[in-house]
């Protein structure tokens, strides 16, 4: 039997995930209108690995014969004023997501539920690497950002950012 606190906040999670995806597609379609296709891609693919995310919590919560219920995904309202404020905003966002899933993973080792930490295991580390390229992007961007020539050489670096599917099958 499944603790009732950690059901709500794994159901909770499908929905920040979709969420998550909605607002890198939001990122996408940004800098799709500014010509920056190779950004558009990037953040196109992270869309594409949070459905994946919600996905996960979806299929674990079936597994394991919890209710799923899916609620309404918020609309991205955020407004940028330079291509810069784009990235730090996933940076931060990012960092949110991390509390979410620590959130999760101190009720499940308060509910002595260990199969759901095993599980979360993998978002941990996940959420690590997720901070890690937010961080390296507005690194990238700051060396290279203002210079036109730098930029598009950035721009097509990250044109060559393909999708795979997680490591983690349920
Ligand atoms: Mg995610």
């Amino acid at each position: 039997m499944v603790n009732p606190k950690v059901h709500a906040l794994l159901n909770q999670q499908i929905n920040k995930e979709f969420y998550s995806a909605y607002l890198y597609l939001d990122f996408s379609n940004y800098f799709k209108a500014k010509s920056l296709d190779g950004f558009a891609n990037w953040y196109m693919v992270q869309a594409q690995e949070e459905r994946d995310h919600a996905m996960l919590f979806y299929t674990y919560l079936q597994n394991e014969n919890m209710t799923v219920t899916l609620e309404a995904i918020d609309k991205p309202d955020k407004t940028f004023e330079c291509d810069m404020d784009v990235l730090k905003a996933g940076l931060e966002h990012e960092i949110y997501v991390t509390s979410l899933i620590n959130d999760i993973y101190a009720a499940a080792y308060e509910g002595r539920d260990f199969r759901t930490m095993q599980f979360l295991d993998w978002f941990v580390k996940e959420q690590g690497e997720e901070e890690t390229n937010a961080n390296d992007l507005i690194s990238k961007m700051e060396l290279f950002g203002s210079d036109p020539r730098s930029l598009y050489l950035l721009n097509q670096e990250l044109a060559a950012r393909v999708y795979t599917a997680p490591s983690l099958v349920l």
